[in-house]
């Protein structure tokens, strides 16, 4: 919660945040949020699921109050997103009472028109936006903030003329917050045009989705690792890392890698400092092509010519999905990230599509060859002797109990 409250966010968002079980800001709310809370305006690059909803809703909550008009406005490219970003605004305010509304086309306009007259935020679609806004049905004159909410994809859907009328009708004094996934030619130009100096805030987690191919491969419990082996074969790729979820699996790819004869090194936060920085600088050195580690160990990596991530282990949580994915496609180059599905991953899978919005297309699986695997996830004991299974614990069945 530190983390969070050095930002600068007030109790009562500080108290939602504890009940979502939020345990540090995620890289665009660490450097957008002192930002935004300091009133001028942003321009942050942030993909889907980086968290971004409460890196302007908390600017929202803290300087709005209730019943003093419409004071806040956000665009978003669709009806989904508004409702998705007006839920999760209500759950970041819950302790500090305000009247949060979604407005969007489709639906019946009139209860609209009696709701924004009670509310204190609004969360948009540009087209019924604008219907409101020529019906004067909807009242700008005490806006403070404005928010565009995945500002390249509302462009890309064609709404550039209508999110600039609507600019254009908000009070010349305000803050404008805008959130892309890339930052496109009509992005700049709307910059430009109706933001006063804004503060560029980068996000290396961010990824430009025209430049990052997505894909799944789904394989029966015992392929995982040969499918591995079978695509980094055969794929053409330039530095690769692969991810895993725990510093076992770390060691057991790594080091099966290098047996099937792939130029393999792990890091993890189990090895010490000094033998992390050499691999990283073999790797930086492209002496070895591929890198598995955990997250903790990529933390803030950037290592410009990885074509490749590999998602050994699915995330637990999409936030790290999109760290890891945006270690490829960096600075206008193309990148690749596959996923690896056997039985275990398919929760938190789900969990990545889910929150990230997005598809991400099922690759047929091809035919592979089984891979012997010459090492179990077992760390060798200290004295370099092999460790051997105590014989309770030998699997019936060979090696199947460990579900590589
Ligand atoms: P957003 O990009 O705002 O749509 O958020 C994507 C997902 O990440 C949502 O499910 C949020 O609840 C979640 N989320 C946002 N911030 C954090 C955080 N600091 N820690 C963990 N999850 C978060």
């Amino acid at each position: 919660m530190e983390g969070f409250r050095e930002l600068g966010i007030i109790e009562p968002v500080l108290k939602a945040i504890e009940e979502e079980k939020f345990e540090h800001p995620s890289e665009v709310q660490e450097k957008s949020i002192p930002v935004v809370l300091s009133g001028k305006d942003v321009i942050a690059g942030s993909a889907t699921g980086s968290g971004k909803t409460l890196a302007f809703g908390c600017g929202i909550i803290q300087r709005c109050e209730r019943g003093r008009g419409l004071q806040a406005l956000v665009l978003a490219p669709t009806r989904e997103l508004a409702e998705q970003v007006s839920r999760a605004m209500r759950n970041f305010s819950k302790y500090k009472r305000l009247e949060i509304i979604a407005v969007y086309g489709g639906v019946g306009i009139e209860p609209q028109i009696r709701n924004i007259r009670n509310a204190d935020v609004v969360v948009g679609t540009p087209g019924r936006l604008l219907d409101h806004l020529e019906r004067k049905t909807i009242d700008f004159r005490n806006l403070r903030i404005v928010v565009l909410d995945e500002a390249d994809k509302m462009f890309e859907m064609g709404f550039i003329e209508d999110v600039e009328r609507i600019l254009k009708s908000c009070p010349a004094q305000r803050q404008t917050l805008l959130f892309s996934a890339t930052i496109s030619r009509d992005v700049v130009h709307v910059a430009q045009k109706h933001m006063k100096s804004p503060v560029e805030v980068a996000v290396e987690g961010n990824v430009d989705p025209q430049k990052l191919q997505q894909c799944y491969y789904e394989v029966p419990d015992n392929l995982k690792f040969s499918l591995l082996v079978h695509l980094l074969k055969n794929e053409k790729s330039k530095l690769v890392m692969v991810f895993c979820n725990t510093k076992r699996n770390t060691d057991f790819v790594a080091r099966n890698l290098k047996h099937a004869g792939i130029n393999a090194l792990a890091i993890h936060g189990g090895l010490s400092q000094a033998k992390r920085n050499r691999t990283l600088g073999e790797f930086h050195a492209q002496n070895i092509q591929v890198l598995v580690c955990t997250d903790v160990a990529s933390r803030g990596l950037d290592i410009p010519g990885i074509s490749h991530v590999y998602n050994y282990d699915i995330p637990k949580e999409s936030r790290q999905y999109i760290h890891r994915i945006g270690r490829t496609a960096r600075a206008g180059k193309e990148g690749k990230a596959v996923n690896i599905l056997c039985s275990r991953d398919y929760d938190n899978f789900s969990r990545v599509l889910r929150d990230n919005a997005v598809e991400i297309p099922k690759e047929k699986t091809p035919y592979v060859e089984r891979v012997v695997i010459a090492f179990t996830g077992r760390t060798p004991s200290p004295s370099g002797a092999r460790t051997r299974f105590p014989s309770r614990a030998v699997p019936r069945h060979g090696y199947r109990r460990f579900n590589w």
